[in-house]
């Protein structure tokens, strides 16, 4: 007998839970408060008036290779090949000088170790610091209380150098967890290593949409997902009411300062939960301002930069705290001034235009000891699931772990309805 499941919310975890029992044949109505879907991982119309406005991303979204189930959902909606993949990933100095992390011939976990060396950032003792720091990790991984002690701590412990903090460790971990290692969890920092940098050769590869975010979700509104997937857009739910007989299940893939007033009665205690805010900066330029694709931009407020086109180029600032007092003029100001001091073609460059978004709740902050208040797939109304990047995914809140989510909350209504079925990989 076919199931019904009622899906509120049309970012990655709805919509993975979506595919999933669509493709087991279930009977699935997707509710999305958004007239568009992809949630916080999207893209809309720039001037939403005009019929052919430009479609920009809320702010440039990264994914590493090892996001496995990502990309599953990727292959489903049949867009795996609109993602772009570099093996080759770019930091800059202040001046110009770039350096490469790339892997070499050496098997893992010594297949950066060449790059490491070669870092122009660091001096010999960062080095030293930052490949005994990567062994204490590797040996201590494994430790039981890492949730319970802050990265910036841990670090501080192996006696990092100052410099291979600043210019390491600080900006692979706020641009991946969207939180100072001061205030991450050591348990979550580990994994980016663990998983990301050092997991396989590859894996540590970043892909980048090659199409704008929300073209990616196309499959679930045209029939390509299967036509039991109905999908309403611009469908705000209020609460869902377990007992009113509109579905056999529900899963509710909000985030989670929404998730209470959808569910009252599960009395979901989120006090421990705080939001991370990012900034995205759109800059277009009157010509190219760099050749790279993507940098990791040391030293200076930009912590990222990607090229989007000839002359249009994002920087991205995670746990973007101290910009929200910003005015807008004031960031683009900000951001401009830093393009000039990476890169010298961005001095003779004018600027066309700009836009800036600051995300103020853009993920939660993954802080010590937050793990044990995320809750699970299953609440305690059997036909109610949860899902989201804040749910007990055993990721940080990205798009892997939202996708982790729906396919967990998807497997444990299967499993309600008394149907054993797989969709998590790894
Ligand atoms: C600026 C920014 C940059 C980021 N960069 C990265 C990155 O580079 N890499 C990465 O992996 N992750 C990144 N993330 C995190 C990533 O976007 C999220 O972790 C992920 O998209 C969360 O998906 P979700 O489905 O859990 O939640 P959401 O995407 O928030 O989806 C929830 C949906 O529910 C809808 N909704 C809410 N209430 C209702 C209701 N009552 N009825 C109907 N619908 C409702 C919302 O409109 C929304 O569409 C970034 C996030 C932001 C904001």
């Amino acid at each position: 007998m076919s199931r019904r499941v009622q899906i509120v919310g049309g970012g990655l975890a709805g919509l993975s839970a979506a595919a999933a029992l669509a493709s087991i044949g279930w009977q699935v109505d997707l509710h999305e408060a958004k007239p568009f879907l992809g949630g916080r991982a999207t893209s809309y119309p720039l001037h939403p008036s005009e019929p052919d406005s430009e479609r920009i991303d809320n702010c440039q979204h990264v994914l590493l290779r090892c996001c496995d189930n990502l990309l599953d959902f990727y292959r489903r909606c049949g867009v795996e090949g609109k993602i772009d993949f570099y093996s080759t990933l770019y930091f800059v100095r202040p001046g110009g000088a770039v350096d490469r992390l790339e892997r070499g011939p050496w098997p893992k976990p010594l297949h950066l170790a060449g790059s490491f060396l070669r870092f122009g950032f660091l001096d010999w003792a960062d080095k030293w610091s930052l490949i005994s720091t990567l062994q204490a990790l590797e040996r201590e991984r494994k430790r039981a209380d890492l949730d319970t002690v802050s990265m910036g701590d841990w670090l501080l412990g192996r006696r990092v150098t100052e410099r291979s903090y600043e210019r390491f460790w600080r900006p692979i971990l706020v641009s991946a967890l969207n939180e100072e290692p001061d205030r991450s969890s050591a348990k979550a920092a580990f994994q980016v290593f663990a998983d990301g940098l050092m997991g396989t050769r590859t894996s540590y590869e970043m892909g980048v949409a090659a199409v704008p975010l929300a073209e990616l979700y196309d499959a679930a509104g045209d029939g390509r997902l299967g036509n039991n997937l109905r999908v309403h857009t611009r469908s705000r739910i209020e609460r869902i009411d377990p007992a009113s007989g509109e579905a056999d299940f529900y899963i509710a893939a909000v985030p989670f300062e929404r998730a209470a007033g959808l569910l009252p009665e599960l009395d979901l205690q989120l006090g421990e939960f705080e939001h991370s805010p990012i900034t995205g900066v759109h800059l277009w330029f009157d010509r190219p301002v760099t050749e790279l694709p993507h940098a990791a931009l040391l030293d200076r407020t930009m912590q990222w930069m990607f090229r989007r086109g000839e002359s249009y180029v994002q920087c991205v600032v995670s746990a973007s705290r101290d910009l929200l007092p910003l005015s807008q003029a004031e960031i683009v100001e900000r951001a401009c001034s830093d393009l000039r001091e990476f890169f010298p073609q961005a001095a003779k460059a004018r600027l066309v235009r700009s836009h800036v978004i600051k995300e103020v709740r853009a993920t939660y902050s993954v802080k010590p000891g937050l793990e044990a208040s995320r809750p699970g797939a299953v609440t305690k109304i059997p036909n109610v699931f949860l899902a989201g990047d804040w749910t007990d995914t055993g990721w940080p809140a990205t798009m892997e772990g939202a996708v982790r989510s729906g396919y967990k909350a998807a497997e444990a209504a299967a499993r309600a309805a008394s149907q054993q079925t797989e969709f998590l990989l790894a």
